[in-house]
């Protein structure tokens, strides 16, 4: 990838995307092609034909999609399932029209099986029943998934694809229904009095990994550079902890220093999700943010910036 390419990231004011442009604009990459919501719908046919066309991208990074904790995966299957495939199957089958040379489509974490051998390895997808909260997302995910082998398959391109463990960074999705746990925890934290009781849904036993947007950037990059191989790679850290270590963790960060209470009532969703980085980390990639020092970071943007939405 030369510094005077074309560069389409897809969601570009998305956690991914927007991480993915402050990367690529350190590395030196100047011509990326950026369009927000308002300036192009993704779901829209006709309007992403008519971009490729115009523009003819060299890369392309999609990093759109709709995306939500456990609370909005449950509450908007429906539109979970149709902007996603629609969102993807344009972007990629346009890719593909206009002959560009490299997509990264993005899964996530989730599209491997509930029950899943831990830590999940690239080859375990479809080989179980999936987790019923995020269902409709993961299918959606694994259709593109598919989709980029097929075109690599009959049509010889050269579309990988990634698999994030859970994100959190900058311009992350503070929304308490439908944000992830991270951001939820340091929004519920920050929020209560020093001694107010914080509620933390679910038993706070699943463990889950989080990786800082910023390192997930780094490597999306770096892969786009580097990786000739059309695979699909986890992306995460290797590291997992509880529901219950995280909260504890982000109220030492914040200085809370109240009650918690579990609510059970809450589900789980999927007892624990260990992404195996070991081709990752033979391809030449590590994390550098540490979960303690990404929280840190992002609590003092967020206490300067004072903004939660
Ligand atoms: P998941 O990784 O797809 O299950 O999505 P989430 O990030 O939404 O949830 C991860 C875990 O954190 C689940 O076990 C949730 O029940 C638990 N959790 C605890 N408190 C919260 C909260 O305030 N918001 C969210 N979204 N999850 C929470």
């Amino acid at each position: 990838m030369n510094k005077e390419a074309k560069i389409y990231v897809a969601g570009h004011k998305g956690l991914v995307g927007s991480a993915l442009v402050r990367a690529l604009q350190t590395q030196g990459y100047h011509n990326l092609l950026l369009r927000t919501h308002a300036e192009m719908d993704l779901t829209d046919q006709q309007a992403v034909q008519h971009f490729f066309a115009v523009e003819q991208p060299d890369y392309v990074f999609l990093a759109a999609a709709k995306v939500g904790g456990i609370e909005a995966n449950r509450m908007y299957p429906a539109q979970f399932i149709y902007n996603n495939l629609i969102i993807q199957t344009n972007v990629i089958h346009e890719s593909w029209r206009q002959k560009v040379k490299k997509l990264l489509f993005l899964g996530s974490s989730c599209i491997y099986p509930r029950d899943c051998l831990q830590p999940i390895k690239e080859e375990y997808l479809l080989t179980g029943t999936l987790e019923s909260t995020n269902e409709a997302y993961a299918l959606a995910k694994i259709a593109g998934i598919k989709m980029c082998e097929a075109y690599n398959r009959q049509y010889g391109t050269n579309y990988m694809c990634v698999m994030p463990t859970n994100l959190y960074g900058p311009g992350d999705n503070y929304d308490l229904q439908t944000s992830h746990v991270l951001p939820a925890l340091i929004r519920k934290f920050h929020e209560a009095l020093p001694d107010q009781p914080v509620v933390v849904w679910g038993t706070g036993m699943p463990r889950r990994e989080f990786l800082h947007s910023d390192d997930m950037a780094a490597a999306c990059v770096f892969l786009m550079e580097q990786c000739d191989k059309p695979q699909m790679v986890n992306i995460g850290t290797g590291e997992d902890l509880t529901i219950r270590d995280l909260a504890y963790l982000i109220q030492s960060v914040v200085g809370h220093t109240g009650e918690i209470i579990w609510d059970a009532a809450k589900p789980d969703g999927t007892p624990r999700k260990l992404l195996d980085v070991s081709r990752l980390h033979a391809l030449g990639w590590q994390h550098k943010i540490k979960l303690p020092e990404g929280i840190a970071k992002v609590y003092e943007q967020l206490i300067q910036s004072d903004r939660f939405d």
